[in-house]
């Protein structure tokens, strides 16, 4: 059970000290999210290598559940296979749209915190943006938006 106040605590801290925050300045894989509806934007830049997230930073304007999205995810994903960050990535975006059942088991640890998200339709997409953008940006494609799914979508088929 995730309490509301567990929820505002996490978020601020995350706020007040963004996690991997930054840009790389080597980076092999990279991409720009948007979610036109709220306005955030986020630059992530990783470091792949041998299938393994050696490195990965975000920046950008956003709102407070994106960043700590956002800051979460960098710290979820960093050192961890590609094939982990994928399975991640699938399960973060049906636990923000309410189709995870959080009491079977996942690896999602914390991140389930934003479990109550799928109450909030207008911020889902906040949430989620951060991990749209880890899945283009591993799939090397340079730009993506909450609103432009295509490219995501075949590669979320995949999954
Ligand atoms: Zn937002």
């Amino acid at each position: 059970m995730v309490t509301k106040s567990l929820y505002q605590e996490v978020i601020l801290d995350h706020n007040r000290k963004p996690r991997n925050y930054g840009k790389l300045d080597y980076a092999s894989h990279h991409a720009v999210g948007h979610n036109p509806l709220c306005g955030d934007r986020l630059d992530i830049t990783l470091q792949l290598e041998n299938d393994q997230i050696n490195n990965i930073a975000f920046e950008g304007e956003s709102c407070a559940i994106c960043k700590a999205s956002a800051s979460m995810m960098t710290a979820a994903v960093k050192g961890r296979s590609r094939l982990d960050a994928e399975i991640l990535i699938h399960e973060f975006r049906e636990l923000a749209t309410g189709k995870l059942d959080i009491d079977h088991p996942h690896h999602l640890g914390r991140l389930t915190i934003f479990s109550g998200i799928r109450d909030l339709p207008t911020r889902v997409k906040c949430a989620i943006l951060p991990w749209h953008t880890l899945q283009a940006a591993l799939n090397s494609i340079d730009n993506a938006s909450t609103e432009n799914n295509d490219s995501a979508q075949a590669v979320s088929s995949k999954l």
